[in-house]
């Protein structure tokens, strides 16, 4: 078993309605058990030239898994409920019914043109760090050290709901 940890947002529709069901498909799926769940973010969105206060608000959080799989078939399971609640893939960083990203996978460090770890732009997200932090406050983000530390840097702003 390795441990995994998965950030979502969401941004459009029923937000909580949407991350409640994910979490239930995360725990349904052969292959994964659901082990955390952290309390919810709410942050403004981020696009290309910055934050935007026109765009509707995020809620995010962090699951935290153990699974027998394979990282890149963790990735098609987020990506199949991702899409299962409607996510479509337009600009970049634009508003979304939900988005799962795997942000760490046991120590593991791999690049290819599927999927990266650890997510490359996790190190530096208030809204990723902040609720991990909250249900694992000595992890550590491969290559980057302690997420405390990451997080007392994070410029973002989120806060907790
Ligand atoms: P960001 O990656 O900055 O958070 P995003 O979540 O909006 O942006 P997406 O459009 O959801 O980006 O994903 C783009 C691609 O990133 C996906 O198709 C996926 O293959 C790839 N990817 C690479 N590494 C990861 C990862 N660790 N977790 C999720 N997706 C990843
Ligand atoms: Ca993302
Ligand atoms: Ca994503």
């Amino acid at each position: 078993m390795t441990r995994a940890v998965i950030a979502y947002g969401a941004n459009l529709g029923d937000r909580e309605a949407t991350i409640d069901a994910a979490a239930h498909e995360l725990a349904e799926t052969d292959g994964v058990e659901l082990v955390g769940v952290s309390p919810v973010y709410e942050s403004a969105a981020i696009k290309l030239d910055g934050v935007d206060h026109d765009a509707p608000g995020y809620l995010n959080g962090v699951l935290l898994v153990e699974t027998t799989l394979q990282p890149h078939a963790l990735l098609d399971v987020l990506q199949r409920i991702e899409h299962a609640h409607g996510r479509v893939r337009e600009e970049r960083w634009g508003d979304r019914t939900l988005d799962l990203d795997l942000i760490a996978y046991g120590d593991l460090e791999l690049h290819d043109e599927r999927l990266e770890l650890p997510h490359p732009r996790a190190w530096q997200r208030a809204f990723v760090l902040a609720p991990w932090h909250d249900v694992e406050p000595e992890a550590s983000l491969p290559g980057r050290g302690p997420i405390a530390a990451l997080l007392a840097e994070a410029s973002d702003e989120v806060r907790r709901r």
